[in-house]
Formats: C-alpha cells, sequence, structure tokens
C-alpha cells in the first residue's frame, strides 16, 4: 500500500486502516484503472473512489442518482475540509456560473451530478477542457432494467469509456446478483475493469424472526431496551403506519410516519427530521429507503411480511451502516401470508411473472420457518457460504426445537379436506379440538372423523401449524373463495405417510417474555451514558451550527471511541478513528471539555445556542430574556459573541431601523484603525439605544472586517 494513501486516510478522514478491498481498490484506481465495486452497505465504498480521487490530480467527477445523497457526501467532505459541490436543479444559474469558474480555477476536488446532468452536451464539453481525476458512478445498479431502482439516464453513462478513455472509471453498487453485475459491465463499458467482489454478510446485524403474537406488545418489548436510538418500523399499508406511528408516539417512542400516500413536504420534512434528529423512529411503508444514508439507524423492524427476501435484505439493511451493534427484528404471523398471496393473485402482470413472485415468497417463508442458522440461510439464497452457523441470529443464540408432526400435520390437512376445504384457520382448529359451537352444528361437523382428535395440542400449537403448513406450500390460500385452506399436489406423499415433517417448535412464551437476546441493548453501558449523552448533545449543537445532520460532524463509532479511550489531549483526540486534521483542529477542544466534564464552556454554550435559533425564529432581547430566564443584559453579551462568532447576522440579532443601523455602524468607522470602545460611544448614544445594542453591533463590524 502506498503511503501517501495510508497518509490521507489518517491525515484527512482520521482512519489508520482501510478495510477488507478498499486498499487494493484505492492503489489500482490510483494507478488509473477502471473498477466494478460490489459492497454491502456501510462496507464503505465512499472511500474507495475519495482516497484515489485526492490522490490524483485534477477534479473527480461522482455520479449519483439522489440530491439527498449528494448533499450528505458534500456535507461530509466538506466538514472534513476537502472541497466537493453538487451540482443540481435547486441551484440558480448565477450559482452554477459561480461553481464553473471555481471548478476551472482548480479550487474544487469532488464534483457531485445527477447522470442526466453530466451527459448534457454542454457539461461533457466542459469537463473535456478539464483535467479529471476520476469517474465514480454511485448505486450503478440503476444502470439494469431488470431492478426496481433502474434510472434510464444511467444508460447514457457508457459513452464517458469513449470520450475519456485516460480517465479512471469505478462503477459501485451494493446490489450483487449476477445479472445486475453483467449487466453494469456491459452499459457502462467496464469489460476492462477489475471486479471487487466482497462477502455480502453484514455481520453487525443480529437477525431475529418472531411469530406474530400482540405485534404491539411485541414490538413494544423489543424497543423497550433501544429509548433514543433511531430506527424504522416497516408497515405495508398506509393506515397502519399513521396507526403505529401514532402509537409509539403515545408511548413514548418518537415516531412519524413516512408513505406514498403524504404529501411531498411533509415526506420531506419527516426525512429531514429523521436524518438530523438523534432517536426519531421513521414508520413507513417500502416507498422510505433508497437515498436513506443514515448511519446509525440501530433497528428496523418489520410488522408484515417483506415480499422476496431481496427486500428483506435491503430493508433490514439499513440499519447498522456504521459498523455498529443493530438489530433486524419481525414478527410474522399466517395473516401476513394470505395477505401477500392475496396482493399477488390481484396484481396484473403475466402468469411466468407470478410464478417468480410466488417463488420468491416462498424463499421469504422458508427464511421465517428456517431451522438453520438464519445468516446461513440468508446468504446461501445469494449464493453465499457461511461456513459455520453465525452466533448471532435468534437460532444461533436460542437455538430451536423441532418435532415430528407428520401425524398433527395429517389430521391438520385431514379436516380440511373433509370439511370441505373452504374454512379458516379459527374454524378448522375448532373441529380438531373438538368444540361444541354454531358453526360447527350447523354444518355438521360434529360427525366427522377427525372432530376432537387434536386435544393434545393447544390452540395456539394448532395455528402454528397451519401456518407453517401454508408457509411450506403442504397447504394452500383459496384466494377466490373466503380464503379458506386448501390442500396443494405437494402434500400428498405427507398424507400417504411416504416421507415424514419436522417443524420449529415455538418457544414457550415464558421464554419469550425475558428480554431476548440481540445485537445490544444499547450501545452504552450504564455509568457511560451521562457522558455519553453530553457528547451527543454537543455534537448536536454543533450539527445545527454548521446545518448538517450529527453524523456527519461525528459518525457514533467515533463518539464511541472517545467515551472508551477517554483522550485527555488534542495529541490523544488524534489518535481517535474518524477524527482527522480538520475536526481535530475544529473540534477537538470542545469534545475534550466534554469528556473533561468542564460543565462551565457547555452550560454556556448551549444557552447561547438556544439563544440563537430564537433570534433567527425572530424574538426580541426582551422576549428571549424571558425565555431563557435570564437578563436582558445577558442576552445581549450572549447575542454580541454570536454575532463575533458569524452565528447571527446583525438584522438577525436585532431590529433596529435601517437609518439608525447605519448611524451606529457609520459612529464606529469614523476612526482609522481599530474600532473604539462601546465606552467611547456610549454617551453619544445614551437614551436612544441600549449599551448592549452597541456590543452588538461592535461585534458584528468586527466579525466582518475581522478585526
Ligand atoms: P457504503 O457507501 O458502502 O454504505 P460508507 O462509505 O458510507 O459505506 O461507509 C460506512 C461507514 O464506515 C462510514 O461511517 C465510514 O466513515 C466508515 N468507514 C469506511 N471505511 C472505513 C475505514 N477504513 N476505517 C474506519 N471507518 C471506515
Ligand atoms: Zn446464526
Amino acid at each position: 500500500m502506498s503511503s501517501a494513501a495510508l497518509h490521507i486516510l489518517k491525515d484527512v478522514f482520521g482512519y489508520d486502516a482501510f478495510r477488507g478491498q478498499q486498499a487494493a481498490i484505492v492503489e489500482s484506481v490510483a494507478a488509473g484503472a477502471d473498477a466494478l465495486v460490489l459492497m454491502p452497505t456501510g462496507g464503505g465504498k465512499s472511500l474507495c473512489y475519495q482516497v484515489p480521487g485526492l490522490l490524483r490530480e485534477g477534479l473527480a467527477v461522482v455520479v449519483s442518482p439522489l440530491i439527498a445523497l449528494m448533499e450528505d457526501q458534500v456535507a461530509t467532505l466538506d466538514e472534513l475540509g476537502v472541497a466537493a459541490v453538487a451540482l443540481n436543479s435547486t441551484l440558480g444559474a448565477e450559482e452554477q456560473r459561480e461553481i464553473a469558474e471555481r471548478i476551472r480555477a482548480g479550487q474544487i476536488k469532488f464534483l457531485y451530478l445527477a447522470p442526466e446532468r453530466l451527459v448534457q452536451p454542454r457539461m461533457l464539453a466542459f469537463l473535456q477542457r478539464l483535467r479529471i481525476a476520476l469517474f465514480a458512478i454511485d448505486e450503478a445498479h440503476c444502470v439494469s432494467q431488470w431492478g426496481h431502482d433502474f434510472r434510464p439516464e444511467y444508460l447514457q453513462l457508457g459513452q464517458l469509456a469513449e470520450l475519456f478513455p485516460q480517465v479512471p472509471r469505478l462503477a459501485l453498487t451494493a446490489t450483487a446478483d449476477k445479472r445486475t453485475r453483467e449487466e453494469i459491465v456491459q452499459r457502462l463499458q467496464l469489460q476492462e475493469a477489475r471486479r471487487y467482489l466482497s462477502s455480502f454478510d453484514r455481520p453487525n446485524i443480529f437477525y431475529r424472526i418472531q411469530p406474530k403474537d400482540q405485534p404491539r406488545k411485541q414490538l413494544l418489548a423489543f424497543l423497550a431496551a433501544r429509548k433514543g436510538d433511531a430506527g424504522i418500523v416497516y408497515c405495508l399499508s398506509r393506515k397502519k403506519v399513521e396507526e403505529v406511528a401514532e402509537f409509539l408516539s403515545a408511548q413514548g417512542y418518537p415516531a412519524l410516519p413516512y408513505h406514498a400516500g403524504l404529501s411531498n413536504e411533509l415526506r420531506a420534512y419527516h426525512q429531514k427530521r429523521f436524518l438530523n434528529e438523534e432517536g426519531l423512529i421513521m414508520v413507513a411503508t417500502i416507498a422510505f429507503g433508497m437515498g436513506i444514508d443514515k448511519p446509525n439507524v440501530r433497528f428496523v423492524c418489520h410488522l408484515d411480511l417483506p415480499k422476496s427476501l431481496e427486500a428483506y435484505y435491503q430493508e433490514t439493511g439499513r440499519a447498522g451502516r456504521d459498523g455498529l451493534p443493530a438489530d433486524a427484528w419481525m414478527a410474522y404471523g399466517l395473516q401476513d401470508v394470505i395477505f401477500l398471496k392475496q396482493m399477488l393473485s390481484n396484481s396484473e402482470g403475466d402468469e411466468r411473472h407470478k410464478r417468480v413472485e410466488q417463488h420468491k415468497l416462498d424463499a421469504m417463508l422458508a427464511l421465517c420457518e428456517e431451522t438453520r442458522c438464519r445468516r446461513q440461510a440468508l446468504l446461501a439464497y445469494f449464493d453465499e457460504v457461511l461456513e459455520q452457523p453465525c452466533g448471532h441470529c435468534d437460532i444461533c443464540v436460542d437455538g430451536v426445537q423441532t418435532w415430528d408432526a407428520s401425524e398433527a400435520a395429517r389430521q391438520a390437512l385431514s379436516a380440511i379436506y373433509r370439511s370441505g376445504q373452504r374454512y379458516g384457520v379459527g374454524h378448522l382448529v375448532d373441529i380438531l379440538l373438538g368444540r361444541d359451537n354454531e358453526k360447527i352444528r350447523s354444518a355438521g361437523h360434529q360427525h366427522l372423523s377427525v372432530f376432537g382428535v387434536g386435544k393434545g395440542l393447544s390452540e395456539a400449537e394448532w395455528r402454528t401449524l397451519f401456518r407453517q403448513l401454508v408457509a411450506r406450500g403442504l397447504a394452500d390460500i383459496d384466494l377466490d373463495g373466503y380464503g379458506g385452506l386448501r390442500l396443494t399436489e405437494q402434500c400428498r406423499p405427507l398424507l400417504r405417510g411416504e416421507v415424514q415433517l419436522e417443524l420449529r417448535r415455538e418457544p414457550l412464551p415464558s421464554k419469550t417474555a425475558k428480554p431476548a437476546a440481540s445485537a445490544a441493548s444499547s450501545l452504552v453501558r450504564g455509568e457511560e451514558r451521562a457522558q455519553w449523552e453530553a457528547l451527543r448533545s454537543l455534537r448536536r449543537q454543533l450539527a445545527e451550527e454548521h446545518s448538517v445532520p450529527p453524523y456527519v460532524i461525528f459518525p457514533d463509532a467515533t463518539l464511541l471511541e472517545m467515551l472508551r479511550r477517554q483522550p485527555r489531549s488534542l495529541s490523544d483526540m488524534a489518535q481517535v478513528s474518524g477524527v482527522g486534521a480538520r475536526k481535530l483542529e475544529r473540534y477537538g477542544q470542545a469534545f475534550l471539555d466534554v469528556l473533561a466534564g468542564d460543565g462551565g464552556p457547555a452550560a454556556a454554550r448551549d444557552l447561547r445556542h438556544e439563544l440563537v435559533s430564537l433570534a433567527r425564529a425572530g424574538m426580541t432581547p426582551a422576549q428571549m430574556a424571558r425565555q431563557l430566564h435570564c437578563s436582558e443584559k445577558q442576552v445581549y453579551a450572549l447575542l454580541a459573541e454570536a454575532l463575533a462568532a458569524q452565528q447571527l447576522s446583525l438584522e438577525q440579532a436585532l431590529d433596529l431601523p435601517e437609518a439608525l443601523r447605519e448611524e451606529l455602524q457609520d459612529a464606529f468607522l469614523e476612526g482609522e484603525g481599530e474600532l473604539p470602545a462601546v465606552s467611547e460611544l456610549a454617551e453619544r448614544f445614551a437614551g436612544r439605544v441600549e449599551l448592549g445594542v452597541l456590543h452588538c453591533v461592535r461585534a458584528a463590524l468586527q466579525a466582518e472586517f475581522e478585526l
């Protein structure tokens, strides 16, 4: 590995070592080769082009499909002290000209833009006159027509190969399947590219799938140990999204709804809050997903079954991008299966397509009823072999018991058959348990040979069994009729006694009641809590001051390392992973102060921080004094500090008539050299303005002219 690359990694990004294949990718791209990078979410794709971009001379051009993604990346680079801009449709003509000028002058290192932007003839001509370090094509699977994120504009990116034959190109994606991979190579002209294929395992995610019993209660039990963590809860319908969000909020877990039925504005607002605030839960339909690069999503829950393993992998994959422990939790039941099958049968499309979808659903169900390690099963579906059970999923941790369900299954199938293949699970269970009720009597089912033969199992056990029969395709749901159960071809060998059936035994309720094992109840231990919150609070303030999401200031992993290492000096701080030179200089001391338990400056910061928001909201000093429970004099002092730090403009801080403001400014600027002290002008303005106003005007001028 070249020492230049390692030096950049440490100095700019604050990291000590490359991960996985990063080093190899960086080295070959820096040397000018093309690359195809397939890495799971959280694998560290960004560094694969950012480091070579910095190593090579010229402008690095990054193609990205979504404005939100671009802005996140630009903010991150900006915080690292790397000059980056995003060109997008929200910019005015003037701003665009200015950016073009800065690019020409070589002041910009990274240019992010959407594919349709890049391929405009004028843009291509503009770039051809420049020195280009590399092209990075992010989310490269968007070029695939088979994927769900197809973007026709991506197809045009192939021309970069001919237009810029000397410039290395890399395509990056977290979508692994072979078909997509080949399409990327073909359409983006990457035949010569080296391929870097990583394992798609997400080792930091703990998988748990539970049978649905009382889903809301189960969800609350899961969340109990995760107060203050951010997460996503997926539901299938908009109505349920709204209800669950309301329910969680009422239970003390702040939650926001997100689905396609909400206005664009509200959706954008909720998304922004989710990114910028900590500990929010997003309750969402699958409309919420792509473009969510929040790294510290600590859990993803499914209250409804996803329709394929592809969807499950992608949705759960949004947890733990930062590499810290995260959870994927799901509750599923027979109703989910019925619902999805119904959707499938009502969907448009030809028979072949429906069959494919049916197979995908079956694979999803198989994972739910799995008796092997979940991770082994999940990866196997994507053609990846995990030699050992993972030790980090519910099955590995809790173990699973199986039982010979052949006899019971035959009884259940027989109940279906003898009652005419048109009853739902409730009635079938009544038959097996020999319950004497009106529905049974009116159908004459008390005379069936299977009536009452199933008293050896409980109602819950029978329900589980029926669900498992459907999940394994041994029984089927009659969607044309009333949703009753039917036999399938597949159940015949079992009925004839030619095969046996082993099924999962569901853990007893008493066992599920105790807190279930998971990734981590929480990232921090009890005694660390206070300091952790203090670090997060400082990060939040800085993030607001800089108008970026908190994780752009420092990722959780970096805060956690500060907490564990307890740096005492700036040079200790520089050793913390994620603290590069620029961030050390900007934030190092503030975080050291928090770690030293030095509440003083932090408390003052807090007050000033609040005051800045109030001033921006248009409050007068008197109103702010009341709101903050302090004197007006103190408000003016804090305003002056904020003005000196350029957190506010004078117009935001004080509502002065323009003439008066100019008069005040002129008074300070009359002499030569240094600004006069406030005391020198106090008399002149006595009775007209508060002394504090003079302090503020002076501070603003000082900041403006750096006097
Ligand atoms: P991806 O785009 O593949 O989902 P990112 O590039 O966003 O992943 O990286 C995920 C997280 O891992 C980020 O917080 C990033 O800073 C961190 N990271 C990436 N590479 C390294 C490394 N070599 N050492 C430490 N942290 C890293
Ligand atoms: Zn496992």
